[in-house]
């Protein structure tokens, strides 16, 4: 039964006990909201109807940012607009500041969070429309409906994870915190996300996401966040990736790629090569990278183009990275 919700009550706790308190109380009737910029059209256009939001803004402990220590802390509720304006994060963790600075537009970057976009629901061509115009399309499997107009025969929502903080913060190892009312846990970012489309990560509904741990990076590591999307002003990625090595002596050691915007979940490519920084290694990574990448019709842009890409993006990620080392 479709229900949009008209009202609802917002509740703006100030610790995080009353925030799991309320929680509790409300059960599956609230939803947590943070910037509101993912979850407020998504509520407009009928895929959530909650008759409580419980507002994260007011929660000091949220708000946490620590670069000094090994791992950096940063809060679930530390603002994309702040990350993106901060030198501090750009030293330490320069993908980072790029990838927030890319995000939306400046309006939404002010009221969006880290935590938010962390947590951001998948999406896909099919889903992210009015009510009425999925209901003419009799739904799909994400909400109201059996059939995944993207796959067709599959039985599991593809849409795409489209969060861009999410491959810079898998690129670098990243964990979640967690609380809930059986305690905190710490999860991989990795373990985090899970290959369905209809809920792309292991958060429970009683659980909030508290922090961001980044293991410090090690001083010959570096690393470039780069994002395709239809306009540089606001959009969604329709492709992103994270490309982070060590660079010593002009030598790529240990490098790591997270692709994401494709599917469901960010994708590790394993295996790129390491050896001296050419054009070699750069076009071998690039190869290797657009073999094990096949885009999927759930975004509104060539599937074809969106896999050429790949290569180009995976080179002028080596680029910046190795330039900002020098
Ligand atoms: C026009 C437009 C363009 C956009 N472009 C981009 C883009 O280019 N890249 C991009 O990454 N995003 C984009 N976004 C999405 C969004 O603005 C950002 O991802 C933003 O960071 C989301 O943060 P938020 O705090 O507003 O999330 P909210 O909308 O408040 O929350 C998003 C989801 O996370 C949950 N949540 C929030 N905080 C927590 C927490 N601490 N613990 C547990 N659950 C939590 C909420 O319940 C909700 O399900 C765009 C949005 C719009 C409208
Ligand atoms: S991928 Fe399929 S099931 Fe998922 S939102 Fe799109 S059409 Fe719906």
């Amino acid at each position: 039964m479709l229900r949009i919700a008209d009202t609802f009550v917002v509740e703006n706790p100030t610790s995080l006990d009353e925030a799991l308190y309320l929680l509790d109380r409300f059960g599956e009737r609230a939803r947590l909201v943070a910037g509101g910029t993912d979850l407020l059209p998504n509520i407009k256009h009928g895929l959530h109807a909650p008759e409580v939001l419980i507002s994260l803004k007011r929660v000091p402990e949220l708000r946490a940012l620590d670069l000094d220590g090994d791992p950096f802390v940063l809060g679930a509720t530390l603002g994309i607009h702040e990350i993106a304006q901060s030198d501090a994060v750009g030293a330490a963790l320069p993908a980072l500041r790029s990838a927030a600075r890319q995000i939306a537009g400046p309006q939404l970057r002010r009221m969006g969070t880290l935590g938010g976009n962390v947590c951001l629901d998948t999406r896909c061509v099919y889903i992210n429309q009015s009510a009425f115009w999925r209901g003419a399309l009799g739904y799909c499997l994400k909400k109201d409906g059996d059939t995944c107009h993207v796959t067709v025969v599959g039985k599991k929502c593809v849409a795409a994870a489209s969060n861009d903080t999410a491959p810079v913060l898998m690129a670098h190892d990243a964990q979640v915190e967690l609380l809930g009312p059986r305690g905190a846990r710490t999860l991989a970012l990795e373990d985090f996300y899970v290959n369905d489309g209809e809920k792309n990560n292991a958060l429970e509904p009683d659980e909030i996401l508290t922090a961001v741990r980044v293991p410090r990076p090690g001083p010959t590591r570096v690393a470039s966040f780069q994002k395709l999307r239809v306009r540089d002003a606001i959009d969604f990625p329709l492709l992103n990736l994270c490309l982070a090595f060590d660079l010593v002596d002009g030598q790529v050691k240990a490098p790591t790629l997270v692709v994401s915007a494709i599917a469901a979940r960010p994708r590790r490519i394993k295996g790129l090569p390491e050896g001296p920084l050419n054009d070699d290694l750069v076009r071998a990574a690039g190869e290797l990278a657009h073999k094990k990448i096949r885009p999927l019709t759930n975004i509104d842009a060539d599937v074809a183009w969106r896999r050429e890409m790949v290569p180009v993006l995976v080179a002028r990620a080596f680029a910046e990275a190795a330039g900002g080392a020098a």
